[in-house]
């Protein structure tokens, strides 16, 4: 499935916030609420659909389950 990916940006002239592509990190971007110009590079949020921190709580998740396991195994009742 393709994902973009954005950032926020606060337009420094109407403070509205802007949904800026990463692609156009760097960039001059024009605001489309009051067309006043700014750079993107200022970062404050990055939107990520953070992969690898989902992959590293589903794997810390995992660890548990199999702890859990093992312990269970472990002792005899
Ligand atoms: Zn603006």
């Amino acid at each position: 499935m393709p994902q973009t990916t954005y950032f926020v940006k606060e337009c420094p002239t109407c403070g509205r916030k802007l949904q800026v592509r990463v692609e156009y990190l760097g960039r001059e971007m024009v605001c489309n609420h009051c067309g006043g110009d700014f750079l993107a590079g200022d970062v404050q949020d990055v939107f990520t659909p953070n992969e690898e921190d989902c992959s590293d709580a589903i794997l810390l998740r995992v660890d548990e389950l199999i702890d859990k396991a093992d312990n269970n195994l472990g002792k005899p009742k």
